[in-house]
C-alpha cells in the first residue's frame, strides 16, 4: 500500500453503507428555488431561515462596503485587520442581544473553538448535553478540562453531574438553544435554575436560535426571559442572519479575555468587510422586521403540522427544523434521492450524525417559502413517503 492509497479502501467502504455523499453544487442563489444540474429544485435544507442572503439591503452593504475597503480585511483582528464595521457589528450584536460586549469571529464553529478552547481549564469541568453540535465538542476537546455528558435534556441527570462537581473551579453547563438535528429547544429556564443552584456558568449556542427564537431573533435566552442569567450566549451570522461568521455575547471582561487568548481570534484572518457590513445591516432588519420570524413560524407550525396529520413521524421538533425519521441509512439515502427526483431537495441524515436506527431526511422551513412551494414539498412527501411504507 503506497501513501494515501488506503483512503480509497475506506471510501469504498463507505459506498457500501451508503454513507457516501458529494456536496451538491448549486448553480444559483439561496432560493426557495435552485439550480442543481441545470434543474430548479425546491431548497428545504438551508439555514436561510429568513430569507436574507438575497436581502436587498445586505447586498447593497456587501457593495458599499467593498468600494470603501476592499474585498479583505488584511490582517488578523489583533495586528491590523479590525475595521471599524468589526467593531460596529459588535455593539450592535451586544446591543441586540442585551449584553454588555460581544466579540465577532469568523464563524459560528471557530467561535467555539474560540470561546471554549479558552475559557476551560484544567481544573474546571464542563457538562455537555449529548446532542451538542461537533463544534462544542471540538471546542471542549482542545481543553484539559474534566467532560461530563448528560443524555439529551435530561435534567436529573445534569443534576446529578453537577452535584458531582464541586470539587472543581468552575462548572460550565453547554447547551446548543435549538438542536441542529432534531429541531427541539433546550430546557434553558431548568438549566438556568440548576446553574444558579450549583454555582455554575451557563453557555448556549444560538447558531439555530439566532434570527429564530426570542423577539425578533434575539435568541434562546430571549424566548425565556432569562437576560442577566445567561454567562455566554453565542450565535451564527450564517445561518438566520444570512452572511457567514459566529460572535459570543457576554461581559466585558469576556471579550476582553477572548481577546488577548482565543486562538481562532489571534492566528486567523478577520471577517471581510462586504461580510461585515452585510451583517451589520442583516442585525438592523432583523430589528425593524419582526415579520419576517412571524412568516417563518407560520409557515414551520403550519407545514409540521401537515405533515403530523399525514402520518410522518417528525421526531420532537418544535422550530423550523423538521426531522421526518425514516429509519436505517441507505433507507433514508434513497428516501431523499427520490424526494429529489420530485423536485425537492432535503438530504438524508444518519449514523454517526444521528443513531443508526433514526436516520431522517431535515426539512428546514424558511419565511421564503409561499404557501404553494410548501404544498408542492408535501404532495412530494406524500407520495415518497407512501412509497416507502412511511404512511
Ligand atoms: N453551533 C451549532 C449549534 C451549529 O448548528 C452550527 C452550524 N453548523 C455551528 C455552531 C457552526 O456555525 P457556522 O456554520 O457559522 O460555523
Amino acid at each position: 500500500m503506497n501513501g494515501l492509497d488506503d483512503l480509497k479502501l475506506e471510501l469504498e467502504e463507505w459506498k457500501r453503507q451508503g454513507r457516501y455523499r458529494l456536496p451538491a453544487v448549486w448553480e444559483s442563489g439561496s432560493g426557495p428555488w435552485m439550480v442543481l444540474n441545470g434543474r430548479k429544485v425546491l431548497q428545504m435544507a438551508s439555514n436561510n431561515y429568513l430569507g436574507l442572503t438575497d436581502h436587498p439591503r445586505l447586498k447593497q452593504a456587501a457593495i458599499a462596503a467593498i468600494e470603501r475597503y476592499g474585498v479583505g480585511s488584511g490582517s488578523v483582528r489583533t495586528i491590523a485587520g479590525t475595521l471599524d464595521i468589526h467593531e460596529q457589528l459588535e455593539l450592535e450584536l451586544a446591543d441586540f442581544k442585551g449584553t454588555e460586549a460581544a466579540l465577532v469571529f469568523q464563524s459560528g464553529f471557530t467561535t467555539n473553538q474560540g470561546v471554549f478552547g479558552t475559557l476551560l481549564q484544567e481544573n474546571d469541568v464542563v457538562i455537555s448535553d449529548a446532542l451538542n453540535h461537533a463544534s462544542i465538542i471540538d471546542g471542549i476537546r482542545l481543553t484539559k478540562a474534566a467532560r461530563r455528558i448528560y443524555p439529551h435534556k435530561e435534567m436529573n441527570a445534569l443534576e446529578d453531574a453537577l452535584r458531582g462537581a464541586s470539587g472543581y473551579r468552575r462548572r460550565f453547563i453547554v447547551t446548543d438553544g435549538v438542536f441542529s438535528m432534531d429541531g427541539d429547544i433546550a430546557p434553558l429556564p431548568e438549566i438556568v435554575a440548576l446553574a444558579e443552584r450549583y454555582d455554575a456558568i451557563v453557555c448556549v449556542d444560538d447558531a439555530h436560535a439566532s434570527g429564530v427564537l426570542g423577539r425578533c431573533g434575539k435568541g434562546t435566552t430571549d424566548h425565556f426571559s432569562l437576560h442577566g442569567r445567561v454567562h455566554i450566549q453565542i450565535g451564527t451570522l450564517s445561518k438566520a442572519v444570512g452572511v457567514v461568521g459566529g460572535y459570543a455575547a457576554g461581559s466585558q471582561a469576556l471579550k476582553e479575555y477572548l481577546i488577548h487568548k482565543a486562538r481562532p481570534f489571534l492566528f486567523s484572518t478577520s471577517q471581510t468587510p462586504a461580510v461585515a457590513a452585510s451583517c451589520l445591516e442583516a442585525i438592523r432588519v432583523l430589528r425593524e422586521s419582526p415579520e419576517l420570524g412571524e412568516r417563518m413560524w407560520a409557515q414551520a407550525d403550519r407545514f409540521r403540522a401537515e405533515l403530523q396529520a399525514d402520518g410522518f413521524d417528525t421526531g420532537d421538533s418544535e422550530t423550523p427544523i423538521i426531522p421526518i425519521v425514516v429509519g436505517d441509512a441507505a433507507d433514508t439515502m434513497r428516501f431523499s434521492a427520490q424526494l429529489l427526483e420530485e423536485g425537492v431537495f432535503a438530504p438524508g441524515i444518519v449514523y454517526p450524525t444521528v443513531a443508526a436506527d433514526k436516520g431522517r431526511v431535515r426539512l428546514i422551513v424558511t419565511a421564503a417559502h409561499s404557501d404553494e412551494d410548501l404544498a408542492f414539498a408535501r404532495a412530494a412527501l406524500r407520495e415518497v413517503g407512501r412509497a416507502f411504507g412511511l404512511i
